[in-house]
């Protein structure tokens, strides 16, 4: 996974002519720490979960991005993470680089006071390598607001002092912003909405079919039917559900809370994950996780365009083979960019002990969003390259601009 990502930097680096000190910086993390976090669970026993912080640059600003607990999270994805992080927060010109964090933990099978003590000692284990200036975890997946509360307690109790700004994503009574829990959907929307418009085509007649329904795909799912859109398929981990006249979203979403999963759903016709993929629509849209779309099932892809919400959902070389057949990929470093930037918003609330109303962050993300995203859209023309290729080259031509402007005598 790690070095698919390489490999589109050192297409990027071919591209611009980035120099080589800049091209040294940026093929390696630099910092990276594993730990092992101890947590007594209910039962008595002591279980040690492996867990990663990893800063891949700090040349914009101080690390900024998620922490996840899952099964898969190892050294390499982790990594992996932190460095789209990174090229993610220079591509919408936020003043941070990149960082990632993750616990390789069975995260639904934790009861809640275990989940705490896991979140508690994971910052107890990082504290040293984190603060607001210097890295700044937030939400990802299996992680939320509840869990960055924990978090955040953790560690003003460890420093002795308020420090709202050190992780963001937080519960709005202790410094979180209004808009956070959305925002990702929200931007992905915003994004979608450009390139529809660009399009000179109308969401009324506009399909979508959405893999995943966790935070980022529901709230995205939900915003876009109501600016239009027709979701015909929505899927989670237990299966898809399909209706060509669109589907209910929040009839969905209060199904699956009630059964805990959506193949439970009296919604639409009940569908399989994969299928979902090959579906006939207009924008598949990829809201779960990595590498969904590889050299296997790309070829069945159908869709018109792919619109990457979760972090990495094609591999490199599903990438490829959509470009050949000209399916354009509105890529994941600038889809899914609402989060981090709402994260910024409260960091930026945190730091001057302001409160915005839900109606400003969403004007300023709108805004700060939209800027970035079309610079992208009119690169990718006038460059004649992908989506991915134009976000790539303007977050990287900053970041390394950065590292050039720190010197040159290591
Ligand atoms: N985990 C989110 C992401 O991958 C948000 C990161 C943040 O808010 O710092 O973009």
């Amino acid at each position: 996974m790690f070095e698919d990502a390489r490999s589109r930097l050192e297409a990027v680096f071919e591209a611009l002519d980035i120099h080589p000190d800049a091209q040294a910086r940026l093929m390696q993390p630099s910092l990276s720490l594993q730990v092992s976090v101890p947590v007594r669970m209910d039962d008595g026993s002591l279980k040690a979960f492996p867990a990663w912080r990893v800063q891949y640059d700090t040349s914009l600003g101080p690390a900024k991005g998620g922490v996840r607990f899952h099964l898969d999270v190892n050294q390499h994805e982790v990594t992996t993470l932190s460095f789209w992080m990174a090229v993610k927060c220079a591509v919408v010109n936020l003043p941070y680089g990149g960082g990632k964090g993750g616990v390789q933990v069975d995260a639904k099978a934790l009861s809640s006071l275990e989940r705490e003590r896991l979140a508690r000692g994971y910052i107890r284990a990082i504290a040293d390598i984190m603060g607001p200036d210097r890295d700044i975890p937030a939400p990802d997946v299996n992680t939320d607001a509840t869990v960055m509360g924990w978090m955040i307690d953790e560690y003003e109790h460890i420093v002795r002092a308020q420090a709202p700004a050190a992780i963001t994503g937080k519960p709005l009574s202790l410094g979180g912003s209004p808009g956070r829990v959305e925002a990702t959907g929200r931007g992905a929307l915003k994004v979608l909405d450009l390139w529809v418009d660009r399009e000179e085509r109308k969401p009324e007649e506009t399909t979508v079919a959405v893999q995943g329904f966790g935070n980022a795909a529901y709230h995205f799912a939900r915003l876009a039917r109501e600016r239009g859109y027709k979701i015909v398929a929505l899927s989670d981990s237990s299966g898809a559900i399909y209706s060509a006249d669109g589907l209910d979203v929040d009839a969905a979403k209060q199904d699956k809370n009630k059964h805990g999963s959506l193949s439970k759903s009296k919604q639409g016709k009940p569908l399989s994950g994969d299928k979902l993929l090959s579906l006939e629509v207009d924008v598949l849209a990829l809201a779960a996780l990595e590498n969904q779309v590889h050299c296997n099932n790309v070829d069945d892809v159908q869709a018109g365009a792919i619109l990457e919400i979760a972090n990495g959902p094609l591999t490199c070389d599903a990438d490829t083979a959509l470009a050949k057949r000209e399916i354009p990929v509105l890529p994941d470093v600038l889809v899914n960019t609402g989060g981090v930037i709402v994260s910024y918003f409260e960091w930026l609330q945190n730091r001057v002990g302001e409160k915005w109303c839900e109606e400003d962050v969403n004007q300023r993300l709108d805004r700060l969003l939209g800027e970035q995203a079309q610079s992208v859209l009119a690169r990718a023309e006038q460059e004649q390259v992908t989506y991915r290729q134009a976000a790539y080259r303007q977050g990287i031509e900053r970041i390394a601009e950065a590292i050039m402007a720190r010197g040159n005598c290591q």
